[in-house]
């Protein structure tokens, strides 16, 4: 057995819906600009006809469970809210065909893509990495993982509040590319597998928050996601 002059991180897991057996979590995947409001908000509309879609990551240290109590992040002035739903990974793939993208499919959960906006927007207008903007201690926030396998959800509600006040409302039905799109897409890159979660991308009303706020938000049929700012 190997010897570790400190002590190895702990798998980082999620809870499970109905079961007590954990989602260990390999990778935090991120697609950007997937809901044409938000691109337009962004001030960067999408022309599906000719993009692809684009991610990013995060590494999985950054994860906190839904109902985390976590600190106002340093170096911003302007720390984002990004309602998503995520999709969990269940089995392993690469170059996956659009019409086998389920099979890979474990569950969903609710999400948070928690953004220093500023330095995002710096970053990319700049041309610069995203990380400092978007790799955040604390900054990725999931539900439990519900099992579903194989499903394909292509519709829901999704919604988010601040303090109560409704900040975020859509459906799952507008994503630019939609859950199977996105796995055929993004196995094209990577070799998905099992504990992979993606972050679909947020609808349009992102905003700020500040310390003492409550951030309360759901995927209909999924789950609800809370996050506390201290
Ligand atoms: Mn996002």
């Amino acid at each position: 057995m190997a010897v570790y002059i400190f002590p190895p991180p702990a798998t980082i897991s999620l809870p499970i819906k109905g079961i007590s057996a954990r989602f260990a979590v390999q990778r935090l995947f991120f697609v950007g600009r997937n809901y044409h409001a938000h691109a337009l908000e962004m001030g960067k509309p999408v022309d599906k006809s000719t993009e692809r879609p684009f991610y990013f990551t995060k590494a999985t240290q950054a994860l906190v469970q839904s109902g985390a109590k976590v600190p106002y992040p340093s170096e911003t002035q302007n720390y984002h809210f990004e309602m998503e739903m995520v999709v969990a990974i269940g089995k392993a793939g690469f170059r996956v065909s659009q019409e086998r993208a389920h099979e890979l499919i474990y569950g969903y959960a609710a999400g948070l893509d928690m953004t220093r906006r500023d330095l995002q927007l710096l970053a990319r207008d700049k041309g610069r990495p995203w990380d400092l903007g978007k790799d955040i201690e604390h900054g990725s926030v999931c539900s439990e993982i519900v099992p579903m396998p194989e499903k394909i959800i292509d519709s829901g509600a999704i919604s988010l509040e601040v303090n109560g006040q409704t900040k975020q409302s859509s459906d799952v039905n507008k994503l630019i590319w939609n859950v199977r799109e996105i796995i055929a897409d993004l196995s094209l890159f990577y070799h998905l597998q099992a504990g992979d979660l993606i972050y679909t991308g947020t609808p349009e009303g992102v905003g700020p928050v500040v310390a003492g706020d409550r951030i309360t938000g759901r995927v209909q049929d999924v789950a609800e996601v809370a996050l506390d700012i201290s």
